[in-house]
């Protein structure tokens, strides 16, 4: 779903991207509000209400996204990109490093953000009885249902179900008190998963008692469905998590099998393949496209000591490369791809054997 998202701009530092899925979203929004407003306001009136009611909704929506990536990166966190999609908008981030305390803080920032949308809005509403008469009618309406969707914004992602914020919230006072970050993405995930079967139930319910309201009856079961999907992945998150710590990197050597086919196929002299003594000689060139910041030929890919853990090697990938060298204080270097990590990480977590020997895996051929 995000890999389609384009790039809309970059707001501090912050990449936004637009996922086409917002676009029915923005349909939804422009076709539910122009239907509120046509009675009191006339038909053409409340179209022009409906798209300015999207576009300030969808601004809404991404200054929550955006205190949200803006507090993490004062903590230290990466932030990677913000989506806005049809369910709303996403922050991309590296969140693994976070403390308790960091993780509330920077959950609890989009919902509070969004009740102080709703507070201007509130208070724009009342203010907008200063303009015009003409406009004074449409303006108090438009800003009040701003004031009462952004306030439902904030509550409703206050609901105590990872992935919501109130999810994260809930999941960062559990770490707090358990101290045991795993357990705490369990119960926070379960408690999604709760929520979302209760949506579903909830949806269906309308649809049955309610039948003319099934656009509003499917748009829970949908809500629903992404959050028992979403909350599901956190679970197996939860699982990595437990792998990832404690595992190094040098663990993880015996898993990681040589290379299917070379990076280069241009280039069938490339040496990528196998490990390398110099990791500066014959490497490929960065991916095209690739954001390095020294896109010299020959230069060196990003490295990683052995002794790192698996969060920091799953890190090391998120940047825009896909070849990373591993290496310790000797003379080990291996230079490996994101697919054989993957691939790696999998054999471990399934229980597989090791594909070579712990000798095999570190050794520097000649
Ligand atoms: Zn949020």
């Amino acid at each position: 779903m995000l890999a389609r998202a384009f790039r809309l701009a970059t707001v501090g530092g912050i990449e936004v991207r637009l996922d086409p899925t917002l676009l029915v979203l923005a349909v939804l929004l422009v076709w539910s509000f122009s239907g509120q407003f046509a009675a009191e306001h006339g038909g053409t009136t409340a179209i022009g209400m409906a798209v300015a009611g999207m576009v300030l909704i969808l601004l809404s929506i991404l200054a929550h996204e955006l205190a949200h990536a803006l507090e993490a990166r004062h903590r230290g966190i990466e932030v990677e990109s913000i989506t806005l999609l049809v369910f709303g908008g996403v922050t991309q981030m590296h969140a693994h490093s976070a403390r308790p305390r960091d993780e509330f803080v920077i959950a609890a920032v989009g919902p509070f953000v969004s009740l102080l949308c709703g507070a201007v809005f509130g208070l724009l509403s009342v203010a907008a009885e200063l303009l015009p008469t003409t406009i004074a009618g449409p303006a108090a309406d438009l800003a009040g249902l701003l004031a009462l969707l952004n306030v439902l914004l904030a509550v409703f992602n206050l609901v105590p179900g990872a992935p919501l914020d109130g999810g994260r919230v809930l999941r960062a006072g559990l770490w707090w008190i358990l101290g045991d970050r795993s357990r705490a993405i369990r119960w926070a995930a379960r408690c999604g998963q709760a929520l979302g079967l209760a949506l579903v139930g909830f949806g269906l319910f309308v649809l049955w008692q309610a039948p003319q309201a099934f656009v509003g009856a499917l748009w829970w079961i949908v809500i629903g469905v992404f959050l028992v999907w979403a909350a599901g992945s956190e679970h197996r998150m939860s699982r990595l998590d437990d792998l990832y710590n404690g595992t190094t990197v040098r663990d993880l050597l015996p898993f990681v099998a040589a290379e299917e086919q070379p990076p280069d196929p241009a280039d069938p002299t490339d040496p990528a393949s196998a490990p390398t003594e110099d990791p500066g000689a014959d490497l490929p060139d960065p991916a095209p496209g690739a954001d390095l910041p020294d896109p010299a030929p020959g230069a060196d890919l990003p490295g990683l000591p052995l002794d790192a853990d698996l969060h920091d090697l799953v890190d090391a990938f998120q940047g825009r490369t896909t070849r990373i060298v591993l290496h310790d204080d000797q003379h080990t270097h291996l230079e490996v791809s994101e697919r054989q990590i993957a691939a790696a990480i999998g054999r471990l977590r399934r229980g597989q054997p090791p594909v070579r020997t712990m000798a095999e895996a570190t050794e520097t051929p000649r």
